[in-house]
């Protein structure tokens, strides 16, 4: 059996638009955790899902879940999943179309007929994002065990706490355990995507097989110098923080160039801040991401020598915080191997990619081997009401994901 991409794709893209017009602010589309759009969007879901022949419920930290029974019943799930929340002004693929696939690929098992020798699961995940209550992936650590119960203390910007916010959804903050799979009740999980890049657009191809979600390091790094008269003090006498600072900035470039990793400055402040002042502080944040977690450290390091050097020509103080620390996930090879092997049969060069942004498949490692699929998005614009896919791409997508769960149907010991 197959999906027929132009079919399928039209169909998914129709599911995003209706997603889309269920946002919190008028104009443009931001839904977050546990909102009445949510639980909306949550209620239309679990009507797509409940046509596509699945048993719905929605779990008590929110994530609605859909369940078709393998040929066996209680076999183990392939779960396919994404989030249904967005950042505030989002596309409407990011994460939506992930959860709309899953529905395709199980509809068309429906309405074949077919039971496979492992259950298909779909989830959407309640909060990826992290918009609301400032802490990423809360549904899928929850289905994979690693949710952090002191988050439930976490206040959105009224005031109101995680907990309370789940209480009046109609969750079960204190039931939240009731949500983690065991490793016995999940063979894989597998996860398509917008690529949120431009390289499969770049490469004329629709769809992508992930090797690995990047491992990142996020830093705040303070220069300081000598603040002192902008109209007095001659240029050979001078401590600038804020020169240093720009050396870095193209340090931090060059490191990115020169490793094969992504390193970005995204925040740059002067202090004291005034026309006629020298800079006598800069602070800079680093942020670095790679697939490999030994190429991230080889970066660190030589991007640490270079940032010495220039505080130790330039005679200032050099002071590094860190802000966040992640290990890159990897892809499981075996899952892949079949992503690959179904992308070849839809008769398409089979391309492999990291990841640069998260995803849930970071938090659902910890519980299954993962796999993600990338669709090409116009122009690598995302996190943007510009978000543009091809109903086409989408298609082909759903297609191959289909097919990735009949080869491993094909692979499963009867
Ligand atoms: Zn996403």
């Amino acid at each position: 059996m197959r999906l027929d991409p132009a079919a399928a794709g039209a169909a998914l893209v129709e599911r995003c638009d209706a997603l889309a017009a269920l946002t919190e602010e008028p104009g443009r589309l931001t839904r977050t955790y546990l909102t009445p759009r949510h639980a909306e969007a949550n209620t239309l879901v679990g009507q797509w899902m409940a046509a596509a022949g699945m048993a719905v419920r929605v779990d008590a930290l929110g994530n609605v879940v859909g369940r078709y029974e393998g040929a066996a019943p209680d076999a183990p799930a392939v779960v396919i999943g994404s989030h249904l929340d967005t950042v505030r002004d989002a596309g409407r693929y990011d994460g939506m179309l992930g959860v709309v696939s899953g529905i395709a690929v199980v509809e068309a098992l429906h309405a074949a007929g077919r039971r496979l020798p492992f259950a298909v699961e779909v989830v959407g995940f309640g909060d990826e994002e992290g918009v609301r209550f400032g802490a990423t992936l809360i549904g899928s650590r929850a289905l994979a065990g690693t949710f952090d119960p002191a988050l439930l203390a976490a206040r959105d910007r009224d005031g109101t706490t995680l907990r309370e916010a789940l209480t009046a959804f109609g969750g079960d903050p204190a039931g939240w355990h009731s949500c983690t799979y065991g490793a016995a009740r999940i063979r894989a999980y597998l996860e398509l995507h917008i690529e949120q890049g431009p390289l499969l657009e770049r490469l004329g191809l629709p769809v992508g097989v992930v090797t690995a979600i990047a491992g990142a390091t996020r830093r705040a790094v303070t220069f300081g110098g000598m603040a002192g008269h902008a109209g007095t003090v001659p240029m050979d006498g001078r401590r600038d923080a804020l020169a240093g600072a720009a050396e870095a900035v193209l340090a931090v470039e060059a490191v990115g160039r020169a490793h094969g990793v992504v390193a970005t400055v995204g925040r740059m402040e002067a202090l004291p801040g005034a026309v006629n002042v020298i800079p006598g502080a800069a602070r800079f944040t680093v942020d670095l991401r790679a697939a490999d977690d030994a190429a991230r450290a080889a970066a660190l390091a030589d991007l640490d020598g270079r940032l010495a050097a220039v505080a130790d020509r330039r005679g200032l103080t050099l002071a590094q915080e860190p802000l966040h620390e992640n290990a890159a996930t990897p892809c499981d090879p075996a899952l892949m191997a079949v992503l690959d092997r179904a992308v070849a049969r839809a008769g398409l060069p089979v391309h492999r990619l990291m990841s640069g942004a998260g995803h849930d498949a970071m938090a659902m490692a910890a519980v299954a081997p993962v796999a993600m699929l990338f669709v090409r998005c116009a122009g690598g614009i995302s996190h943007n009401p510009a978000e543009s896919i091809t109903a086409a791409d989408a298609g082909i997508g759903a297609a191959v994901l289909l097919d990735t769960l009949l080869l491993l149907a094909e692979d499963t010991p009867a």
